[in-house]
């Protein structure tokens, strides 16, 4: 059976870079009813933190993207690492070299002044004394002839020769198994068949190739994803800005948002451009990933964002809403429902961060209008407005949009002004400002009181 996996290093949360990775590898997994794997490579000991694998956990659930095995620890599985070391060492496929890192480096530069490939010269490949008391690192015996061929679903074949190859280390000196090892080991046990991950890992694949024909083990399909660019065609990094899945979640992104950005950015299918989460499982594939890099776009993240804002049901974006009420410190216990707001503002903002924002009066009196509204639209000789239509607001008996609409269209009427000359007045009082979704609506979505006091307020 088919079975990905999603294999970050905890040294930092999750990245955009990373998420798509992982969104690729669960789509693939999922479109053939295979497993997704969690697998946290921490051998790096002095950069792994508890507090990035919490994050790079928490970024996966709020994308939903969820691992059916795992999460799976390399920091403890030295022991399985250590077994497979002595089989290579006993297969003959490993060797300890007890070269110092100086005459290392005297080989490199010996054959980079012949002009030849710098690696090691293989000293100690085929000895068999082994120094007493002497620190040793264990190399790998890569063939010295032939070609890897790494047959890649979104690259096509690449083929490396042996020669280009070095005896790269299996364990350091002080016994501890190195990156390629472990990866090798780990996909090998955990019987990954698709191995997808990030091109920056391509040179790395003849490598893990050769030491898995060593161990006598399938060869997984590979996918290496272009990298992500960065508005300056540079790596994506943070200093383009946000870079952090929950970062996005910060700003006010929803993960359905995230998740169609990301899948459109290095994938497509013709030129669709919303994916639920049914379709993206249905028609990804990875042989239709870009081979070139991506850039990203936060335009069309705001767009694509936009469009789940007004198209997901009012109630799950409410949801989502809530956590940004809270964060602004806006208790929404009372003053309309949630969905309500989605409602009317889905259309009026970029983020529901922004939603939130502008959201405010709808929960919370004020005491300041907004200064360039007041100006231009509160000025004292058109506070004779705003009398009347209080008058006429403070008698429905009914609170509702039509009536509201009325009362506004009346008081226009019998002063023999425009709608907008009412209106605007009646929006600042009431909303503190000039900007909100229709008055009729709005209104109706705040207390009748409220309304009331705050042009009270205002004509104070
Ligand atoms: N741990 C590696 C990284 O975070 C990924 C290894 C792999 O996918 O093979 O870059």
């Amino acid at each position: 059976s088919l079975t990905t996996r999603f294999a970050p290093s905890p040294t930092g949360y999750l990245h955009v870079g990373g998420a798509r990775t992982a969104l690729y590898s669960w789509l693939y997994a999922k479109k053939n009813g295979g497993d997704f794997i969690l697998r946290i490579e921490d051998t790096d000991l002095e950069r792994s933190t508890q507090a990035s694998v919490d994050a790079i956990m928490d970024g996966m659930n709020w994308l939903n993207l969820a691992w059916t095995q795992g999460p799976f620890f390399q920091t403890k599985r030295f022991d399985r690492y250590k077994e497979v070391i002595e089989q290579l060492l006993a297969t003959g496929h490993a060797y300890r070299c007890y070269c110092t890192a100086e005459e290392v480096d005297a080989m490199r530069e010996e054959a980079k002044a012949k002009g030849e490939i710098e690696k090691y010269n293989g000293m100690w490949r085929d000895r068999t004394d082994h120094p007493e008391d002497q620190p040793y690192v264990i190399r790998f015996k890569n063939p010295l002839d032939g070609d890897v061929v790494i047959k890649d679903m979104v690259k096509g074949d690449i083929t490396i020769s042996n020669e280009q190859l070095d005896d790269l280390i299996l364990a350091r000196t002080d016994g501890t198994p190195t990156y390629n090892l472990t990866v090798v080991v780990d996909d090998w046990d955990m019987k990954v068949s698709h191995v997808v991950r990030g091109d920056d890992h391509i040179s790395n694949t003849p490598k893990q190739i050769n030491i898995l024909k060593a161990l006598g083990a399938e060869i997984p399909e590979y996918a290496h994803i272009p990298m992500i660019l960065g508005d300056d065609g540079k790596r994506l990094s943070k200093r383009h800005g946000a870079v952090s899945v929950m970062q996005y979640r910060d700003d006010g992104y929803l993960p359905e948002a995230l998740l169609n950005y990301l899948v459109r950015l290095g994938w497509s299918h013709g030129d669709q451009e919303i994916f639920s989460r049914e379709e993206m499982i249905e028609l990804f594939d990875l042989k239709d990933c870009n081979r070139a890099p991506s850039g990203f776009n936060t335009d069309k993240l705001i767009w694509v964002n936009q469009h789940y804002m007004k198209t997901l049901a009012p109630e799950y974006v409410a949801k989502h809403l809530a956590w940004h009420m809270a964060e602004q410190g806006i208790n929404t216990d009372n003053g309309p429902a949630l969905e309500e707001i989605v409602k009317v503002q889905a259309d009026r903002v970029k983020t529901l961060k922004e939603m939130a924002e502008i959201s405010r009066y709808f929960y919370e009196d004020f005491t300041e209008l907004d200064a360039t509204a007041v100006k231009k639209h509160l000025r004292p000789v058109v506070k004779e407005p705003l009398i009347l239509v209080k008058q006429k607001l403070a008698e429905l008996t009914t609170w509702s949009p039509e009536l509201i609409h009325a009362a506004i269209n009346d008081t226009a009427a019998e002063l023999e002004v425009g709608m907008g000359k009412v209106g605007m007045p009646l929006r600042v009082a009431a909303t503190g400002g000039g900007n909100s979704p229709s008055l009729d609506i709005t209104l109706a979505l705040l207390d009748q009181h409220k309304v009331v006091a705050r042009i009270d307020q205002a004509l104070a």
